[in-house]
């Protein structure tokens, strides 16, 4: 290998698109600690390929390899340790040979390959003596050094034994596959130099934990989020007869929303969210994760929030409801033993949610205006004329045209008393009938945010701080309208 080094130089590695060989990249990158391709050494290979071998022959990583690369020789049981070293280090010097003509082009990079691999040396793959798939009606895949090399170092730049599975994530921002896969190949290390046992503490729920392991790069990286990049976390296994991947994707619109909901201006309201959709024991919502010895958080633990975020643009009308208004108002009684009706609403936040509609859901900003405003405005009867009745209407009311009703009521009664209507004709369709494909349960969704905008709007005011029996009464009113969770699913706004 080292000769072959000397002769050849390093090989070459570049981001591809491939998800296997860019997280490699990204972790040979870590490893070697350069930000550039072109910076990394002989000797960093070198380094590499010791640890690589160190680590996935012997050691407590060496069963999670029989889920990545069964049957290679890095856990081939037919083969002493010395034995599985020595084939590994051929293997992997491979990867600074020259290019074999006959094996054709790389794969992934279209670089010449310096030869052919199967399923046991890249995760799902086709198997050896396979020919399906195969290019050229030749069984295995040809590829070159780089991408070889790279394809080896992955799992090392993965959250691994989440569920037993790796789970790499990858992004279009090479920048953020980079982050993850340093942070990752961090952990590992620091895992690997501690464990002697070899058995740290379960890792579950590989949405949640995709979300907060960004939620740190984020605070870490200024930009990596602002991008417009998207990111999508894979999480596989190449185990025996049941080789699988499940595929997590975040849209930039979310990753979007995410950073920005994390700035100053959104933090706290954002964070009261986070903490709101944490879920412990038997689905009980609302508690932070279990700290264990130190600081370490609990990664046993999912969080709600997080993980419906990964389809929060096919249904941000449901996450509105759950999230930003539901959740938030019963959140308090879990954690701090039952907060008053006024504190619980203090928690809501017109402005994350003006975020969310923005980001998320991409409404038109005249749409979020009328809502606004029409929420202003019943505030102002509720509170001016203290008019409970209304109140009690509004909040309590589940069909549409019982609701048209009470706006229509509330209508009349301003504008016999000399005022503005609660909400023109005009802002009335955009609120609740501007989408072309309307159907009825569109209206829920602006009912909900009315509730958020009126309810944010009292408070401000010192209302429901003075009238505490109907602010609970309304709360309770929010929190047990059970609507269906698929009521309305991705609307053109
Ligand atoms: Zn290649």
């Amino acid at each position: 290998m080292a000769n072959a080094d000397v002769e050849h130089g390093p090989p070459l590695l570049a981001y591809t698109g491939q998800p296997i060989v860019d997280v490699g990249v990204a972790t040979i990158l870590a490893f070697a600690q350069h930000a550039d391709a072109a910076a990394v050494t002989a000797a960093d290979i070198e380094d590499l390929t010791e640890f690589l071998i160190d680590h996935y022959v012997a050691g407590p990583l060496k069963s999670f390899m029989f889920a990545m690369l069964p049957n290679s020789s890095y856990v081939n049981p037919a083969m002493s340790e010395g034995a599985r070293r020595t084939a590994s280090r051929a293997f992997l010097g491979m990867c600074g040979q020259p290019s074999d003509p006959e094996a054709g082009l790389c794969l992934f990079c279209g670089r010449q390959a310096v030869g052919m691999v199967f399923r046991q040396h890249i995760p799902l793959i086709a198997s050896q003596g396979v020919i399906n798939f195969g290019p050229g009606g030749r069984p295995g895949v040809p590829v070159c050094g780089g991408c070889l090399l790279a394809t080896q170092a992955f799992v090392l730049g993965c959250a691994i034994k989440c569920e037993g599975r790796a789970l790499l994530v990858h992004s279009d921002d090479a920048e953020l596959t980079l982050a993850f896969a340093s942070t990752f190949l961090a952990e590992n290390r620091r895992s690997l130099s501690l464990s002697a046992a070899g058995e740290e503490g379960s890792v579950k729920y590989p949405r949640t934990l995709v979300m907060r392991r960004l939620a740190e790069i984020d605070t870490r990286h200024s930009g990596p989020a602002t991008t417009g990049a998207s990111l999508t976390a894979y999480h596989i296994t190449n185990y025996g007869q049941s080789p699988d991947i499940a595929i997590y994707h975040v849209p930039s619109q979310v990753l979007s929303f995410f950073h920005t909901a994390r700035s100053e201006k959104y933090r706290s309201a954002w964070e009261y969210v986070v903490s709101a959709g944490w879920v412990r024991g038997k689905g009980k919502a609302g508690e932070a994760p279990q700290a264990a010895a130190g600081d370490e958080p609990d990664y046993s633990t999912k969080n709600r929030a997080f993980e419906d975020l990964f389809s929060a643009v096919e249904r941000w009308p449901w996450y509105i409801r759950k999230h930003l208004l539901c959740s938030v108002l019963k959140a308090d009684e879990a954690i701090e033993g039952g907060d008053t009706a006024e504190q619980r609403a203090s928690k809501l936040s017109w402005e994350l949610t003006e975020l969310f509609l923005r980001k998320v859901a991409g409404m038109q900003k005249s749409r979020i205006e009328a809502i606004k405003q029409c929420g202003d405005r019943l505030a102002d009867v509720i509170r001016d004329d203290s008019n409970k009745r209304l109140m009690r209407s509004v909040f309590v009311t589940t069909r549409y045209a019982d609701f048209r009703a009470v706006l229509l009521k509330a209508n009349g009664a301003r504008i016999l008393s000399g005022g503005e209507p609660v909400v023109t004709f005009d802002d009335f369709i955009a609120i609740f009938e501007s989408t072309e494909d309307f159907t009825p349960t569109d209206w829920r969704l602006a009912r909900d945010l009315l509730y958020l905008r009126i309810l944010d709007s009292l408070y401000k005011a010192g209302w429901l701080q003075g009238n505490k029996e109907d602010a609970e009464h309304v709360l309770e009113q929010i929190v047990n309208t059970e609507d269906e969770p698929e009521a309305r699913t991705a609307t053109p706004v």
